[in-house]
């Protein structure tokens, strides 16, 4: 089996919709995962191709809530995205179907980091990077690097596109600023460009874990579709 970069965003939040999963559903993702010892850091899955990763978008209260306690009790690595201007609280919730939703606070990720959390950069502001010049995009990502340093004194460990929006401009940036980058949907870990680094995105109602598991590959259009839709 490949290497598999898994994707979620919240569990049990009350919202619906693809992205927050049902606990029991996820507990079961976790435990088939633990049983059969996949779960490796991401660095170690984007390195070797090999093994899954867990992967959490956006830093809402519900991931230290929820979701780290379950990790946390199965010895699961894990990284989790920050977009650092949600959690001073500068910038607007990165899910607009989810703007009652808090973010985890300094002290919640400082905490989890010191246990075994990976945090990620998600930006500062996760606006789509697409849309805004090089200036912009290299503050929006320096920005938050610095806030991730300051808050937690550890550098992040990886980036992620907010909203999974990439282009070959955004890309080069980002690699100034970091060797470890996530991007959206499908396709095969390729260990020679660690700077992309693709995902799979785990939604409510969704293909089947084991499915999604034993694929080669995951076609991109079977992925973000949900998720888009949604959002709008
Ligand atoms: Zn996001």
């Amino acid at each position: 089996m490949g290497g598999r970069v898994l994707c979620y965003h919240l569990v049990d939040a009350g919202i619906g919709g693809p992205v927050d999963l049902d606990r029991p559903s996820f507990t079961r993702h976790l435990d088939l995962l633990a049983s059969a010892g996949h779960v490796r850091p991401l660095l170690e899955v984007a390195r070797s191709g090999k093994g899954i990763a867990l992967t959490f978008d956006d830093a809402f209260a519900n991931f230290a809530e929820v979701v780290w306690p379950l990790l946390w009790a199965r010895g699961l690595a894990a990284t989790l995205f920050v977009p650092t201007g949600f959690v001073d609280g500068t910038h607007c919730s990165p899910l607009s179907t989810a703007r009652h939703l808090a973010p985890c606070s300094w002290s919640q990720l400082r905490t989890m980091s010191d246990d075994g959390l990976e945090l990620g950069s998600h930006t500062m502001t996760h606006r789509n990077l697409r849309l805004i010049d090089d200036d912009g995009i290299d503050g929006d990502i320096v920005g938050a690097a610095r806030r991730l340093r300051q808050a937690t004194g550890r550098e992040p460990s990886s980036f992620c596109y907010p909203q999974a929006k990439r282009s070959a401009r955004v890309e080069r940036i980002a690699r100034r600023h970091h060797e470890l980058i996530v991007t959206g949907g499908g396709g095969v870990i390729d260990p020679r460009r660690p700077w992309r680094v693709p995902r799979v995105s785990v939604v409510r109602g969704g293909m089947p874990l084991e499915l999604l598991l034993r694929l080669p590959w995951v076609p991109r259009e079977w992925l973000g579709d949900r998720v888009r839709q949604w959002r709008r």
